[in-house]
């Protein structure tokens, strides 16, 4: 089995920067899976359809109108739906909110994961994601939890969207950072939770450089220098 590494944890943890750089350093690509979730909530708004309609969503992902893939270019992921490069475009709240929304339906998380494990199978990679440790690689043999408290993750959230122009206040970045973990934690299908034998790594009082080194250390554990 190829070296993997599993990383799942709420929203706002941090889990894509600090998966791309951790797999930069071990020379591994780094599957961001949210990225395809966001994908097919992408698709629902571009055909204009509520993403809360779990019979419209349904419908449009077995009529092949959400087909998602993902292709690397100098080792960076780019997102496809149905051909287009859309890694721009599902980096807003709203793409942010409808991923959150149709990752509760059967048939989107059955087409998403298996195409996961297909790509983990063939290579080595770091998956990062909510079930990644749970579902996709319970096998993985590098699992970890990442997370940190919702106000030190806001705050960074906040961050990230003025380095775009955008001038959320803290409330309302915290308050949809809150939505996200209950709708994450409480769905029925594949919830968001620590799996019992990964690693919880709380980067609250962590900078980047300390949290990359944590991980880095947990993956030097399991598979030796
Ligand atoms: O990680 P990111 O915020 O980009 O993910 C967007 C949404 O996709 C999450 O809120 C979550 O509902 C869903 N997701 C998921 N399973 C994954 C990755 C993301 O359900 N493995």
């Amino acid at each position: 089995m190829p070296l993997t590494i599993a990383i799942d944890g709420p929203v706002g943890a941090g889990k894509s920067t600090i998966s791309d750089e951790v797999a930069r350093r071990l020379g591994i690509l780094h599957l961001d899976t949210g990225a395809m979730y966001r994908a097919v909530g992408l698709a629902t708004l571009k055909a204009g359809i509520d993403p809360r309609n779990e019979e419209a969503v349904c419908d449009l992902c077995e009529k092949g109108g959400a087909q998602v893939d993902v292709r690397y270019e100098n080792g960076a992921q780019m997102t496809l739906l149905n051909g287009e490069d859309v890694s721009g475009q599902i980096r807003t709240q709203e793409a942010g909110s409808a991923a959150s929304s149709v990752s509760r339906y059967v048939p989107v998380r059955k087409m998403l994961v298996k195409r996961q494990q297909e790509m983990a199978a063939h290579q080595p990679m770091l998956l990062d994601g909510r079930d990644i440790c749970t579902v996709v690689l319970p096998h993985a043999k590098v699992k970890i939890f990442l997370t940190a408290s919702a106000e030190a993750r806001a705050q960074r959230r906040m961050e990230q969207l003025r380095e775009k122009g955008d001038m959320t206040p803290f409330e309302e970045v915290l308050r949809e950072v809150n939505a996200r973990d209950l709708q994450d934690t409480t769905r029925a299908l594949d919830p968001l939770r620590k799996a019992d034998d990964a690693h919880l790594v709380d980067s609250s009082n962590l900078t980047f450089e300390e949290t990359i080194q944590a991980i880095l250390n947990l993956v030097e554990e399991s598979y030796g220098k």
